[in-house]
């Protein structure tokens, strides 16, 4: 039985992943603040350094599958958007490799979001601190700037990068490497843009050519796909699962 581990499996997008994998036949380690096989808070260095450990315990040192969907909206902190969506990320990924290495045709995928293609996010100073690895400079500048919305998409546009950097290396470990980038869904972390006054016009307003939201099903089976053997020769992709927003926004650009 192959052995996944998702963050954010508590809620919305994570908990659909981990029924989806579940049915296809996976042993899931959640890992969450609450409600999960490791409860651990990615914020911080010391959180993810204890959920790394918990998931090599729980695992015997020996990963088939990682997906990282633990995320905060715009509604967030610019501080805690940093550092849970791009270091609660690119560190499970870094610190879970060698495991997934050991794995049976292991495969990683990473929630990024469409919104990393909005706001020119790679002219941003705390994109390149992230992606140095400077947590103390990207908290800074993020903060800085104050707007909690650019801190998401930078954060999204970095953690792709990131994603898609390792594309070669990962390839001679024999690891798949993925991003879905979704565009809105129905989840808690949507409804909090929603309900936030300073984004609930524009989120309101920016539908997708199919009409609505999607649901976090749908996400899922996307990323259930590009775990499965199924999706042997995707690797280093970013696929869109938005309803058409990003056809509908960058007709031209792919
Ligand atoms: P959600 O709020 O339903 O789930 C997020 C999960 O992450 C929660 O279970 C939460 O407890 C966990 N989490 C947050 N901070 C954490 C921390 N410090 N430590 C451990 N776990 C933590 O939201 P969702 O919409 O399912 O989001 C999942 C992913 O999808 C996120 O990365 C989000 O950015 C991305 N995304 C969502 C949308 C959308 O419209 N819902 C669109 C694009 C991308």
């Amino acid at each position: 039985m192959p052995i996944t581990a998702v963050s954010g499996s508590a809620s919305g997008i994570g908990a659909a992943v981990c029924q989806a994998l579940r049915a296809a036949g996976h042993r899931v380690i959640g890992i969450d603040r609450a409600d999960a096989e490791v409860i651990a808070d990615l914020s911080s260095a010391t959180g993810r350094q204890a959920a790394i450990s918990a998931v090599l315990e729980q695992s015997a040192g020996v990963l088939d599958g990682l997906v990282c969907c633990a995320g905060v909206g715009s509604s967030a902190v610019s501080d805690t958007i940093i550092s849970v969506n791009y270091f609660g990320v690119t560190e499970l990924l870094d610190g879970l490799a060698d495991a997934l290495a050991k794995g049976k045709q292991p495969a990683a995928t990473v929630i990024g979001s469409i919104a990393a293609t909005h706001t020119k996010p790679d002219q941003q100073a705390m994109v390149e601190a992230m992606l140095a690895g400077n947590e103390a400079l990207a908290l800074e500048h993020a903060n800085s700037l104050g707007l909690s919305h650019v801190a998401y998409a930078s954060s999204k546009y970095a953690v792709t990068c990131n994603a898609r950097g390792k594309a070669v290396a990962w390839a001679r470990q024999g690891i798949r490497l993925n991003v879905v980038a979704p565009g809105a869904v129905e989840t808690p972390l949507h409804q909090a843009s929603l309900n936030d006054p300073r984004f609930a016009k524009a989120v309101r307003e920016f539908v997708a050519p199919l009409g609505r939201a999607g649901h976090p099903q749908e996400i899922a089976q996307a990323v259930a796909f590009l775990q499965s053997e199924q999706a042997s020769f995707v690797h280093g992709s970013v696929m869109f699962v938005d309803g058409g927003m990003d056809a509908m926004v960058r007709p031209t650009r792919f």
